[in-house]
């Protein structure tokens, strides 16, 4: 088994805005490709994260407009909403 490079713990601050700022980035890609509320669909682009070399995968609920997204590379971005 292998484990994380870093240990998982209570982010801080800067760690939070971090991902706030790579959430925006998702979200920005999904509205390029005009997704949104009544027009779902899912994506793919190179993960925002600074030194992240992974892939985010995306998908936008048309319902309601909400995203998930998940990062290739475990412990990094995740979001459902
Ligand atoms: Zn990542």
């Amino acid at each position: 088994m292998r484990l994380p490079s870093k240990p998982i713990v209570e982010p801080d601050n800067k760690e939070i805005g971090a991902l706030c700022t790579a959430i925006k980035a998702v979200k920005q890609h999904a509205e390029q490709k005009k997704l949104g509320r009544g027009r779902g669909g899912h994506g793919t682009m190179p993960c925002p994260v600074q030194g992240c070399k992974g892939l985010v995968r995306y998908l936008v609920y048309t319902s309601n407009g909400h995203m998930m997204a998940s990062c290739s590379r475990a412990g990094c971005l995740k979001l459902r909403e």
